[in-house]
């Protein structure tokens, strides 16, 4: 099996040079993320039900105090690493704590009168778990008053179960989310579900060993938790700025944000604690306005606004700034200082980004030229640590202009094989495109190497020469990256190409557990998307479904190829398929064929079959560095 390799002379030199241009190190930021210590477990380390660990910091002690920056890693995203290895419970200001790196993500508690009230529930319900108990410790074993979700992204809410019990859900215990929240959550990974979760096995590294040569951070946090994940509806809905609530006796003034980092997302102010939390719309690096797994382009200069209202809203009286990853900045001028400098970070990679494109430059132009003033290139935390300013030049671009730069020369490019022979052929064969990268490889001009070697690969994906090199090259890609993300998928694809996955017959359906959790509107919105239109051709269909879970009814056609639903419609004439929201994902999923005990069916049965045979089964593990 072939090991990930050494750093080349080139990438030690490119690493080196970068090392020069970095902020002053003052170490004020590993201070921060230590003040208030008050205890931690062993590694933050976290079993679930079957003794397996769902989270171990100690999977990460090559990081450890005293470890020089390898040469296979970014000395930038190597602070940042080590950063975001400090754990435990700290105390952000009497009253207020925080548990950081038991997840990707930060939970808070606030004491109130006679609980706490909970901010963000990590990923999943174990850590979350652990992270209360380790409140109930130090501060005392007392109930859950409150949850409140700051967004729609499934590190501030997945772990819910693990703080609240199903009496408390039961009895309807205040979740307070931003309005949207629900629909959200449950609608923004779902009809690009499959591409994105495969694509976020790139993006946050899940398939790379921990070590020097492989994942050492995601940049937002260390890595993503691996247990029991859940969404319990929120109860109270926040859907203006100024909203005022007393929960458990603390009072919090509210600021909504919606399409800024996420669609719902809100900023909330205690003014007992003069404690502001910034939600996710501030954190210690430059943030993705485009999330390379894959999502729609978010508003950056909406993103940018809402901090400058926050700042007027609050700043002035804000002792204490929090937010749900990274960690806090005390005194209201640091504060203050903070926000005005990310408020401006994401308003001048829009701004600039603009400016350059009415000058006629296109994205990878525009990507290339645009850097930082002094006074934000001056701060670590407006560092690429997650987003880069390359690619989020690239997003501002495709929000306002979309995909094409205005040359025809790329308006009907041949697709990636197809070009790939072409490329080879002109190349004078593979072995002459070669020679070449490997002569660029020499030289370090990686990105060469890859865009050059990836033709070859697609040209011929059976050429382990090909396929070696291209891990080779993109592997010194990933060592020079300071974004953890773009580590992560130059690593990741490294891997792939030197281990690639055997095919497999059948789809191998990673996602499709999230179908089983929608609702059932969703869930057919969700099926349209994977008709087959060739095979549906001209066929026509007509279908009364009626969940027998969800009590709900919906009349289903195909025409044109197209998958409409109609909820509390019916046609007399057509077929009536009862069954559970379940039982409809088994079909689609082929977990089980008609007839089923769990499928009735009144009228033309056969027909139904024919429909659900038109539904594409995805594979999660589709092809991505290669064809
Ligand atoms: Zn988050």
């Amino acid at each position: 099996m072939e090991q990930p390799k050494d750093a080349t002379e080139a990438t030690r030199q490119a690493l080196a040079a970068l090392v020069e241009t970095l902020p002053q190190d003052t170490a004020e930021d590993f201070e921060l993320a230590s003040k208030g210590f008050i205890a931690t477990i062993p590694d933050a380390k976290v079993l679930n039900e079957h003794g397996h660990a769902v989270w171990d910091m100690g999977t990460f002690t090559f990081e450890g105090e005293g470890c020089g920056c390898p040469d296979t890693v970014n000395p930038s995203l190597w602070r940042q690493a080590k950063l975001n290895s400090i754990h435990g419970l700290f105390e952000v200001t009497p009253g207020i704590y925080q548990v950081r790196n038991f997840d990707l993500s930060n939970i808070t508690f606030i004491e109130g009168d006679t609980g706490y009230i909970v901010i963000d529930p990590l990923i999943s319900a174990e850590p979350a778990a652990a992270a209360l108990a380790l409140m109930r410790e130090h501060r005392g074993d007392k109930p859950v008053t409150a949850v409140i979700y700051t967004h729609s992204h499934v590190d501030h809410y997945g772990g819910v179960k693990g703080v609240l019990s199903e009496a408390d859900i039961a009895k309807g215990l205040q979740i307070i989310a931003p309005e949207g929240f629900l629909e959200e959550a449950v609608s923004e990974n779902v009809l690009a579900g499959n591409a994105m979760g495969r694509r976020a096995t790139y993006m946050y590294g899940a398939l790379l060993p921990r070590n020097a040569r492989g994942h050492v951070d995601a940049g937002l946090g260390k890595t993503v938790s691996m247990g029991q994940v859940s969404l319990v509806p929120p109860t109270v809905s926040i859907s203006e700025s100024g909203t005022r609530m007393v929960i458990d006796g603390i009072e919090i003034v509210f600021q909504v944000t919606p399409g800024t980092e996420a669609p719902a997302e809100m900023n909330f102010y205690f003014p007992q604690f003069k404690a502001l939390c910034m939600a996710e719309n501030c954190s210690c690096h430059l943030h993705n306005i485009y999330t390379p797994r894959g999502a729609q382009v978010r508003d950056a200069k909406a993103w940018s606004w809402y901090i400058d209202e926050a700042i007027e809203l609050f700043g002035a009286k804000t002792d204490v700034l929090f937010a749900s990853h990274h960690w806090p900045r005390w005194g209201s001028d640091a504060a203050i200082s903070f926000l005005r400098k990310q408020r401006d970070l994401y308003k001048y990679v829009h701004d600039q980004t603009l400016r350059m494109a009415n000058h006629g430059l296109t994205p990878l132009e525009i990507a290339e030229e645009l850097k930082l003033p002094p006074t934000l290139a001056a701060e670590w935390y407006t560092r690429g640590y997650y987003g880069t300013l390359n690619h989020n030049a690239k997003a501002v671009y495709q929000r306002y202009l979309g995909w094409f730069d205005g040359n025809p020369a790329n308006l009907h490019k041949h697709p990636p094989v197809e070009a790939a022979k072409r490329y080879v052929d002109l190349a004078g064969g593979a072995e002459a495109l070669l020679a070449k990268g490997r002569d660029a490889f020499a030289k370090g001009d990686y990105r060469w190497v890859c865009e050059l070697v990836n033709h070859l690969v697609f040209a011929d994906p059976g050429n382990a020469d090909a396929r070696h090199l291209q891990a080779d090259t993109l592997e010194q890609l990933g060592y020079q990256a300071e974004s953890g993300p773009w580590r992560a998928f130059y690593l990741t694809a490294a891997m792939e190409l030197r281990h690639p996955r055997p095919p497999s017959d059948t789809p191998r359906q990673g996602a499709a557990g999230q179908l089983r959790t929608l609702p059932a509107e969703q869930l057919l919105d969700s099926l349209s998307v994977r008709l087959n239109g060739e095979k549906a051709g001209a066929r026509e269909f007509a279908f009364n479904i009626r969940f027998t879970d969800a009590k709900e009814h919906f009349l289903v056609t195909v025409e044109n190829a197209v998958f409409h639903h109609y909820p509390k419609r019916e046609l007399k004439s057509a077929p009536t398929i009862s069954l559970t929201r379940e039982a409809l994902v088994n079909l689609v999923t082929g977990e089980i064929s008609l007839p089923h005990e769990s499928v009735a069916i009144e009228g033309d049965a056969a027909s139904f079959a024919d429909f659900i045979a038109l539904l594409d089964r995805f594979d999660f593990w589709f092809e991505i560095v290669m064809p």
